[in-house]
C-alpha cells in the first residue's frame, strides 16, 4: 500500500488557526504577543526569512517588528541592544537572525536573550528544561519533527526510533523531547557522521527521523573546490537514505532541506535552466520515491517539516507572551 504523505502545510494551518485564537485572547487582555527580529547588516537569504516571519505573524495576529542594525555593530553594542529589548515590557519575544557578521559571536548573543523571550528555544536554560520534561519552548525544528510524528503515530511507547543527525538545533533536542515521558517514551538511537554501519540502524527503525543534509554538504564542498579553480568530478548527490535502508511500514520524518542541481551534463557541469542559472531541486535526505512504496507514512520535502517549523516559531512566541517560558 502506498505511504500516507504527511501534509505539513495542512498541519501548520491547523496549528496557526489555534494560535490566532490564542493571540486574539492575549490582545484582549492587553498583552499582545510582540516578536522582535534583530537583523545585523543586509543579507538576501535572511530577507526571505524575515519576510516569511512577518507574513506568518500577520496571519496569526502576532505583532512583528524587524530591527535592522548596522553591519559594523560591535559584540558589546549588540548585547547591549538585546539587554534593552529584554527589559522592554512590550517585547514578548526575541529572535536573532542568522547569519551575523564575522565580528559577532552568535552563541553569546543568543545567551544574552532573556530565556522568557527565547522564541527559538535555544537558550541553555530552556534547553536544560527539556531534560526535565518541562518544555514550554524548544528548538522549532525539533518540535516540528515531533509534532508531525505524533500526528502520524499517536502511541510512540517503546517504538524503535532512529534519529540520523545529532546537531544542537535538531537531532539532540528531538531525542530529548522523545524521551520526556517517564513510562511511554520510544526507544531512541541517535546516529551521526561517525556511526558505523548506518543501514543496520535505519533498517530496524519503526520510526526514522533524518536530519543530516548530506547532499547539500557534498554540493557545497564541490562548489567550493570549483571556486578555488579545481576541476572536481561531479559529487554523488544521491539521497543518504535509499529505499533498501528502510523498514517496511516505518514512519519517516525527513527534516533535511537539500537545494542541489537537478543533474550534471556529459561534461560534468551542473544542468542549467532557461535563464542560464543552475537548475535546482529541493529534496530531503530520504529517497522519497522509493520510500513511498515501502513505508507507512513519510513527510515530503518541501511541504513537510518546513511549514510546521514556522508554526512552531509562532507557537513559542505565543507561549512566551503567555509567560510560560
Ligand atoms: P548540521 O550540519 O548541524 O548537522 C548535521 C548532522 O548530520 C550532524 O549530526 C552529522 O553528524 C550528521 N551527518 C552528517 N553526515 C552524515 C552521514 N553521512 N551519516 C550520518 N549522519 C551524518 O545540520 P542541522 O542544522 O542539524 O540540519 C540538518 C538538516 O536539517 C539540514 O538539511 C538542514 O537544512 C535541515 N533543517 C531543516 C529545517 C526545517 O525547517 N525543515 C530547519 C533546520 C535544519
Amino acid at each position: 500500500m502506498p505511504a500516507q504523505i504527511i501534509d505539513g502545510e495542512a498541519l501548520a494551518d491547523q496549528i496557526k488557526s489555534q494560535l490566532a485564537a490564542d493571540s486574539a485572547q492575549l490582545a484582549q487582555a492587553a498583552k499582545p504577543p510582540h516578536l522582535v527580529a534583530v537583523q545585523v547588516g543586509e543579507n538576501p537569504a535572511s530577507k526571505i526569512y524575515t519576510n516569511m516571519q512577518a507574513k506568518a505573524c500577520e496571519s496569526t495576529g502576532i505583532e512583528y517588528e524587524l530591527l535592522n542594525l548596522p553591519s559594523e555593530i560591535t559584540q558589546d553594542e549588540l548585547v547591549g541592544k538585546i539587554r534593552e529589548l529584554n527589559t522592554n515590557d512590550k517585547v514578548t519575544g526575541l529572535i536573532l537572525q542568522m547569519p551575523v557578521p564575522p565580528q559577532i559571536d552568535a552563541r553569546k548573543v543568543q545567551v544574552a536573550i532573556d530565556p522568557r523571550k527565547d522564541v527559538e528555544g535555544m537558550h541553555p536554560e530552556n534547553m536544560g528544561r527539556l531534560f526535565y520534561g518541562e518544555t514550554a519552548v524548544a528548538p522549532c525544528t525539533a518540535m516540528a519533527a515531533v509534532t508531525l510524528l505524533r500526528h502520524a503515530c499517536e502511541d510512540l511507547s517503546g517504538k524503535e526510533t532512529v534519529i540520523v543527525g545529532h546537531s544542537e538545533i535538531v537531532g539532540k533536542p528531538i531525542a530529548a523531547i522523545l524521551l520526556q515521558s517517564p513510562d511511554a517514551s520510544p526507544t531512541v538511537t541517535v546516529t551521526h557522521i561517525a556511526t558505523k554501519d548506518l543501514p543496520s540502524h535505519t533498517r530496524r527503525a519503526e520510526i526514522l527521523i533524518v536530519a543530516a543534509g548530506v547532499s547539500q554538504a557534498r554540493w557545497l564542498g564541490y562548489s567550493r573546490r570549483k571556486k578555488a579553480g579545481e576541476s572536481p568530478p561531479p559529487p554523488d548527490l544521491s539521497p543518504l537514505i535509499s529505499g533498501d535502508m528502510l523498514a517496511d511500514g516505518a514512519i519517516v520524518i525527513d527534516v533535511a532541506i537539500n537545494r542541489i542541481p537537478k543533474g550534471f551534463d556529459e561534461n560534468g557541469e551542473p544542468l542549467k535552466n532557461e535563464k542560464g542559472k543552475i537548475a535546482r531541486k529541493t529534496v530531503g535526505d530520504v529517497d522519497f520515491d522509493a520510500a513511498k512504496e515501502k513505508v507507512a507514512a513519510i513527510t515530503p520535502v518541501p511541504g513537510g517539516v518546513g511549514p510546521v517549523t514556522v508554526a512552531m516559531l509562532l507557537s513559542n512566541t505565543v507561549a512566551c507572551a503567555r509567560g510560560l517560558a
